[in-house]
């Protein structure tokens, strides 16, 4: 099968065998989707050689349990043991022994097929469509924040980011009618929030010391800085993104002023499927550009000029 190929920070579409279902799902790819961890993962932050990708929907070919044969499904990108003690904790996403989908010990989404343990995949509901059943992840990722954080209506929250994801956070943090703010960089994501009825704020309108919650979704330095002088003593400071590399900063004001810092990676899709199913998530405006999987190198390098939305691939 034709597969997009990371190996030593080079990306080359090749022939690579179909991965034997071993037990697990086969799945055929119907559409992937370019995320920000596979452009790190291609600028070697995480070191990982094989196929890329964790964002899909397909069709079920093969499986231990024939009930499945012939469903569109998304899937789960982290795999546990089921053993180690995170797992018998109900904690499967910090499985001390996971592999995650074209990230960590598998062969990701950006190919003809792929597999997965028949526990980590969903049905797609049929009134969702592929190009939007495609972000069911970051959408998991997103509504991962109401897990961890309880946002009051009468809070107010501003998001700091509005990118790829950023864009899909601000969509969920909007459904639990706080006042939410959105610090956005690019006019074309100004737009996209614009068009949700979300409402932005200029960097230097953000009022410091009076924000309940803070939301950071750029992964950089300035974006932290900004979030964290918004807080209010006590509040809450999610940090919705990964960062390159380390960050300097001064700890005495997170305790003098009491901060809560929450990471956040990783969400349930049960919840992502029903937001999309009933039209209270709506991605497809994201969607920037569709790209065959033959020319997926291409893909990545869209995928990565600044202010890009999502790219999508198909085999
Ligand atoms: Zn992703
Ligand atoms: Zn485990």
């Amino acid at each position: 099968m034709r597969a997009l190929w990371l190996e030593d920070r080079v990306l080359s579409v090749r022939d690579v065998p179909v991965p034997a279902a071993d037990g697990e799902a086969l799945v055929r790819v119907v559409v992937s989707g370019v995320c920000g961890t596979d452009l790190e993962l291609a600028r070697g932050y995480y070191p990982f050689t094989g196929v890329i990708g964790h964002e899909f929907v397909g069709e079920v070919i093969e499986s231990p349990d024939p009930a499945w044969i012939g469903a569109r499904v998304v899937g789960e990108i982290n795999a546990e043991c089921g053993g180690c003690e995170a797992c018998r904790a109900g904690r499967p996403t910090h499985c001390e022994d996971r592999t995650v989908l074209g990230i960590a010990g598998r062969d990701g989404a950006h190919a003809e097929y792929l597999r997965l343990p028949l526990s980590n995949l969903h049905r797609v509901p049929d009134g969702v469509s592929d190009e939007a059943a495609v972000f069911t992840e970051p959408i998991a990722a997103a509504v991962e924040i109401l897990q961890q954080v309880h946002v009051l209506p009468t809070d107010r929250v501003l998001l700091v980011g509005a990118g790829r994801l950023g864009q899909l956070v601000a969509q969920v943090l909007a459904l639990t009618g706080a006042r939410l703010r959105v610090v956005a960089k690019h006019d074309a994501q100004k737009a996209l929030l614009a068009a949700r009825g979300i409402e932005t704020i200029e960097p230097g309108d953000v009022e410091p010391r009076r924000w309940d919650i803070v939301v950071e979704a750029t992964g950089s330095p300035s974006g932290f800085e900004l979030a964290a002088a918004a807080l209010r003593p006590r509040g809450t400071l999610v940090l919705k993104s990964t960062y390159r590399g380390e960050i300097t900063l001064a700890l005495a004001p997170f305790v003098v002023d009491e901060i809560t810092i929450i990471g956040s990676r990783c969400g349930p899709f049960a919840p992502a499927l029903r937001l999309l199913e009933r039209g209270e998530v709506d991605p497809t405006a994201l969607i920037a550009e569709t790209y065959p999987l033959e020319r997926a190198v291409e893909a990545m390098e869209a995928a990565g000029r600044p202010g890009t939305m999502k790219v999508l691939l198909r085999p």
